[in-house]
């Protein structure tokens, strides 16, 4: 009798033929500026989303140790039934502050955020505008809506307003982009889109992850360096970036976080967060606030280390921000370039498909606020190494 899963073995052959199987990464130690990966010790870490340098910082784990004792460690139920704890109720508080919004709600991932939020506000009958480069989970949220999906070029506000102009006869319109993009490092058109959506009725949903914490005066992301905030009906964003904890939010309107807390799917049927987590994102946004030195010093560092790379004459595309792209297309050559890196003592991931379209593959930089000058150094060195 054949193994009713023997399929998984000719598409994972098939995977290994185009150098795109992906295999697990094991970390050993907290993440910070040198990690041990796998079998490689001491690698400068390139790869980590934890943009300020919070996630081992002592006093999360000292919030999130205090309310372990007090609210204890899992939530046992989700948050319309009796999951949700004074440390749910403290941070979504804060975080709305943090933003400067009515109200929040806190999700178990900015996955779930992304697809409870966006299934809610639209369903059949309804367009979504979607931007081709757009994360995952904001794709699955308009899969799972069963809303009509309008994707517009990258950035391309002129296909957008071409798009909407189109496509007048539906009941509700909403409109969705990734504010800092995550693997090309740019940033969306956010003033431009704003206008579009206001002239067309639209609803304006903007995907912060992994600008909150780092962009704009006060780090509530690239809508507030950008000055247009105000014109953003639901802003998304992930505790699990620059905030160094784990979990996602969306803030906003009352009304909007009533109606989410009623039909986002992803919030209502899914266990709340660990309390102390919720615990530890509050001493985050703390430390957000109270060391903004954090932020202004990871973009200054990491705007050198773009220049330094477009000397060298890497493609390093639009990017204008602490992730950067090094654009290299074949996933085998950027593959070999990642393990020759790694031999050089540096984690720097490589990402392919289907993470990115085919042929489209690059390395990904991603900085933090923990890297000295001499690992940027040592980076550049090693680079420069493959130029010749
Ligand atoms: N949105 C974007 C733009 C992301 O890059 C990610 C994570 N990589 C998410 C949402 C999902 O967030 P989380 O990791 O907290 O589930």
């Amino acid at each position: 009798m054949p193994d009713p899963l023997d399929w998984i073995d000719d598409e994972l052959t098939a995977l290994d033929a185009q150098h795109l199987r992906r295999g697990l990464v094991t970390r050993e130690g907290p993440q910070d500026a040198v990690v041990t990966v796998g079998q490689s010790h001491n690698l400068i870490n390139f790869g980590s989303n934890d943009y300020l340098g919070l996630a081992a910082d002592r006093r999360l784990n000292d919030a999130a140790a205090i309310v372990a004792q007090n609210e204890g460690w899992g939530a046992g139920a989700s948050p319309l039934v009796a999951g949700r704890s004074l440390s749910h109720e403290q941070l979504e508080r804060r975080l709305a502050e943090f933003k400067g919004a009515e109200a929040g709600l806190v999700f178990s991932s900015g996955f779930a955020a992304n697809v409870g939020t966006v299934a809610a506000l639209v369903e059949r009958g309804d367009a979504i505008f979607s931007d081709a480069n757009n994360h995952a989970s904001l794709i699955d949220g308009c899969r799972l809506s069963r809303a009509e999906v309008h994707i517009y070029r990258h950035a391309d506000v002129d296909h957008l307003a071409e798009l909407l102009s189109a496509t007048g006869r539906y009941r509700r319109r909403l409109i969705v982009t990734d504010a800092l993009f995550s693997m090309d490092g740019d940033l969306a058109p956010l003033p431009q889109i704003a206008a579009l959506a206001a002239q067309h009725g639209a609803m304006l949903m903007v995907d912060e992850a992994h600008a909150t914490g780092v962009f704009g005066q006060r780090g509530r992301g690239v809508s507030e360096h950008l000055g247009v905030e105000d014109a953003i009906h639901v802003h998304m964003g992930t505790l699990s970036k620059a905030l160094g904890s784990t979990g996602g939010f969306v803030v906003g309107q009352q009304k909007l976080i009533d109606w989410l807390t009623n039909r986002a799917r992803a919030y209502v049927f899914s266990t709340a967060l660990s309390s102390p987590v919720a615990a530890a994102t509050i001493a985050a946004i703390e430390l957000v606030q109270s060391e903004s030195q954090r932020r202004w010093q990871l973009l200054d560092r990491a705007g050198e280390l773009r220049e330094r790379l477009s000397a060298q004459g890497w493609n390093i595309g639009r990017s204008c921000a602490q992730i950067i792209p090094i654009y290299l297309g074949d996933a085998e050559q950027t593959m070999d370039l990642a393990q020759t890196l790694r031999g050089c003592g540096l984690f720097v991931p490589g990402i392919r498909p289907p993470s990115v379209p085919t042929g489209k593959s690059l390395l990904r930089i991603s900085l933090t606020w923990l890297h000295t000058p001499a690992m940027l150094d040592t980076l550049l060195q090693a680079l420069a190494a493959e130029r010749h």
